[in-house]
């Protein structure tokens, strides 16, 4: 592929694909005497206001979400998580049996599993030892059957953004899609990739309610990119895909930003107090620099200190299988009291 052209990037039968029209999408007026959803007239069990289908596009949340990020609402595309679009991308884009991804390990897990559920080969290209990208490798293992690039930052596992010049160089030397996965972008001190969305039309950025805004039982995901790819991922969802009380919380939650804002001063904080307070231990190797709501840590044995925090019922991830993060436990920044409880526990871990 020499230039992008979404018309070759997508599979041809998505092309071409006649969407299921819901009753919602034929008359999506409010008023009226509603008799073409066979939904229950009466109401709901429990009282509750659910027996009509949800808004099938979101328009509401979207009109709130686009003022916030200065994008249009069609740039818009929701999901059930950030799973869904990262699923549907897959199954847009990527023939299965034939066509791969890359991804940058050590990285959030989703891209792989994703992949292997369509069954679509994986490139891994490791992160450098700083888990920064080397931009050349990447761009080396693209071949012509890759479709889509997976980057996310701030990086999960490690915690750390990837520098911006770097994702610029894929976003311009790759002509397939460029997905940057930012769920913790609330938490760093970096723009969001989202500026960059009329520059590149083979740009998608993905975002969630799942971290920041403390909604992850709602399962809300976001998927930013040209109206575009926007209106394909729309026609391959599933016609109801995000409740009407998700639709609901999420608009409320909207309302309320300073809210959002103030849990996410006090996180970093916390974080950047945890940090301080973990590497000043004898059995830490070293504390990552975080941008996330999480700490990458590097113990002298991650596997002993991960059982010794399990017996004292705190719960951390053991990520010292994967790939540059030898002996590293992957450990959330919690409320003040909590993080107290595991600086203590790890105190007494050194003097066991
Ligand atoms: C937590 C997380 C998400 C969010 O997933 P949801 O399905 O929206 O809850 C997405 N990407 C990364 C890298 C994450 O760590």
């Amino acid at each position: 592929m020499k230039e992008f052209d979404l018309q070759r990037l997508i599979r041809p039968h998505i092309l071409t694909l006649k969407p299921y029209s819901s009753a919602r999408d034929e008359y999506s007026g409010s008023e009226g005497i509603f008799l073409d959803a066979n939904e229950n007239p009466l109401g709901s069990v429990n009282g509750g206001a659910y027996n009509r289908y949800p808004d099938p596009l979101q328009e509401k949340v979207k009109k709130k979400l686009a003022n916030l990020k200065q994008v249009s609402p069609k740039q818009i595309f929701l999901g059930n998580g950030s799973d869904e679009p990262i699923d549907l991308l897959f199954r847009a884009f990527v023939k299965p049996g034939r066509e791969n991804v890359i991804a940058l390990p050590p990285t959030y897990g989703m891209y792989e599993v994703c992949a292997s559920i369509n069954d679509v080969e994986v490139r891994n290209v490791p992160l450098t030892p700083a888990f920064q990208i080397e931009t050349e490798n990447v761009l080396q293992a693209v071949d012509e059957h890759t479709k889509i690039i997976f980057v996310c930052s701030p990086n999960n596992p490690t915690g750390n953004l990837i520098e911006k010049e770097a994702v610029l160089a894929l976003l311009q030397g790759f002509h397939g899609l460029v997905v940057v996965d930012e769920a913790y972008i609330d938490f760093a001190q970096s723009e969001s990739t989202i500026e960059q969305l009329g520059q590149f039309p083979n740009l998608v950025v993905l975002q969630t309610f799942s971290k920041a805004w403390g909604l992850a039982a709602l399962r809300l995901g976001v998927a930013y990119a040209s109206e575009e790819i926007v209106a394909i991922l729309n026609k391959i969802k599933a016609p109801y895909n995000i409740t009407t009380h998700t639709q609901e919380t999420a608009l409320k939650a909207l309302e309320n930003v300073g809210e959002k804002e103030q849990m996410v001063q006090e996180i970093v904080a916390q974080r950047d107090l945890l940090a301080k307070e973990l590497s000043a231990l004898e059995v830490t190797q070293q504390v990552f620099p975080s941008d996330a709501n999480f700490l990458l840590v590097q113990v002298d044995d991650a596997k002993e200190v991960y059982s010794y925090l399990v017996d004292n019922k705190i719960i951390v991830r053991d990520r010292s299988k994967v790939i540059l993060c030898d002996e590293s436990l992957r450990i959330t920044v919690g409320t003040a009291q909590e993080n107290e409880h595991l600086v203590k526990a790890f105190k007494a871990y050194g003097n066991r």
